[in-house]
């Protein structure tokens, strides 16, 4: 599904480069819940953010389905944007407008359905997510839980093939966090999505990840399947975060 190859990310700051990925090589199959665990600073969102290019890489190329994403740009760029969902740790959600129009906007802006294509949509998405009673409410008078339930539905909207999760549980208290985290599983395994996501919290990738790959001061330390990482954790990073 992915294959990211030798990539490098650098960024131009006042006092000299700062190196945030160096030389990332990782594959990502259909269908699986692959986590990002690292340190703050460690370069976690940067690379998380090369997958929709919301972030260009400095070199290297990202593969998705054979295609390279680092290639994109114009229309097509748009195309992949809308492929590629995303959540964030702090839901960024529009307050001005309902939870139904948070999640009824990435479909009004495709300009591709009718109002009652797109209303039917909303109410699937809100029955997935669990929020049927509170679509008319705004983002002001929701838990933090509900929130990032309407940034799920939100990110779900256009079908995505990929879904990318920055920190989504980090704001979140213990209990809340894991509804969100069951919540994430069962629609990976309802509907075989493809989700990356990034966090500092080892009980996050043992909740719902299938593998895991550690970064560390830019590079990837260590990756495999969850359970070998936690049982016989290899790098210094990696047995610290276990
Ligand atoms: P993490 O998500 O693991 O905390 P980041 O990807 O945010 O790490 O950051 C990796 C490194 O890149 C850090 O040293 C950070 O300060 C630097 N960095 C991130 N974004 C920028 C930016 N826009 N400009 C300059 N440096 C940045």
């Amino acid at each position: 599904m992915i294959r990211i190859e030798h990539l490098h990310k650098t960024y131009q700051a006042g006092n000299g480069d700062i190196t945030a990925l160096n030389d990332i090589n990782l594959h990502i199959e259909a269908g699986e819940i692959f986590g990002i665990i690292g340190r703050s600073g460690a370069g976690k969102s940067t690379l998380i953010r090369t997958l929709n290019l919301l972030e260009r890489p400095s070199s290297g190329r990202i593969f998705m389905d054979n295609e390279d994403i680092t290639l994109l740009d114009g229309p097509r760029l748009h195309q992949l944007r809308r492929e590629v969902g995303m959540i964030f740790q702090h839901f960024n959600l529009l307050s001005a407008k309902t939870v139904a129009a948070n999640i009824d906007w990435p479909l009004k802006i495709t300009g591709k359905y009718t109002q009652e294509q797109r209303s039917r949509r909303v109410t699937e998405l809100l029955t997935l997510v669990g929020l049927e009673e509170q679509r008319h409410k705004y983002p002001a008078q929701l838990s933090g839980g509900q929130k990032q339930r309407v940034g799920i539905a939100r990110a779900l909207a256009n079908y995505p093939r990929l879904l990318l999760c920055d920190e989504a549980t980090s704001a979140l208290d213990p209990e809340t966090t894991q509804a969100i985290l069951r919540l994430l599983l069962d629609i990976n395994r309802k509907l075989n999505l493809t989700i990356v996501l990034i966090t500092h919290e080892m009980q996050v990738i043992r909740a719902i990840c299938d593998r895991v790959a550690v970064i560390d001061n830019a590079s990837i330390v260590e990756s495999g399947a969850v359970a070998d990482v936690f049982l016989h954790p290899q790098h210094p990073v990696s047995r610290k975060l276990v």
